[in-house]
């Protein structure tokens, strides 16, 4: 098992609380990141960071999973609450897909985790959900019958299993 690998345009930024991880794990990541991360524009001159924090329970402690606590130092609570903040500011519901659409463009932390969902292959154990977790779990799936305790356990990270 080893820590998960910086790329190109992305650094990981948050020794020593890189969790080791299975190569699979890693492999998963490292490939789901890059593309996050040149789709986002940036680069080798100008990474962006990705922090990772220390899971403990289920699949952390084999290092078939990995938790995402914050993008270019801002923590995912922070993208989320951001993204909630420019929501509210637009009343009217037509005006509301218009800013859904520009926050989202701008909001770091929901383009980490959209590219998480749609290039990522994660775990589904036998009767379980996709193991993609995070603030954005319950408008964007993958398992939008996300349970209030889940869904506020995983209100400041991203959970992927693999
Ligand atoms: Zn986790």
């Amino acid at each position: 098992m080893f820590p998960v690998p910086s790329g190109l345009a992305y650094r990981v930024n948050s020794p020593p609380r890189n969790a080791p991880v299975t190569p699979e794990l890693a492999a998963e990541l490292a490939r789901v990141l890059e593309r996050f991360a040149q789709d986002a524009g940036f680069t080798a001159e100008r990474p962006v960071s990705i922090e990772f924090g220390q899971g403990i329970v289920g699949h952390h402690q084999v290092g078939r999973a990995a938790d995402i606590y914050g993008v270019q130092s801002i923590g995912l609570g922070k993208w989320r609450e951001r993204w909630d903040a420019r929501l509210a500011a637009a009343r009217m519901a037509n005006q509301r897909r218009a800013l859904a659409r520009c926050e989202g463009v701008s909001n770091l932390g929901w383009r980490l985790y959209k590219a998480l969902q749609i290039y990522g292959r994660w775990a589904q154990p036998y009767g379980y959900p996709i193991q993609l977790f995070g603030p954005w779990t319950r408008e964007e799936g993958p398992w939008k019958y996300i349970s209030d305790r889940l869904l506020a356990a995983h209100g400041d990270h991203i959970h992927v299993a693999k």
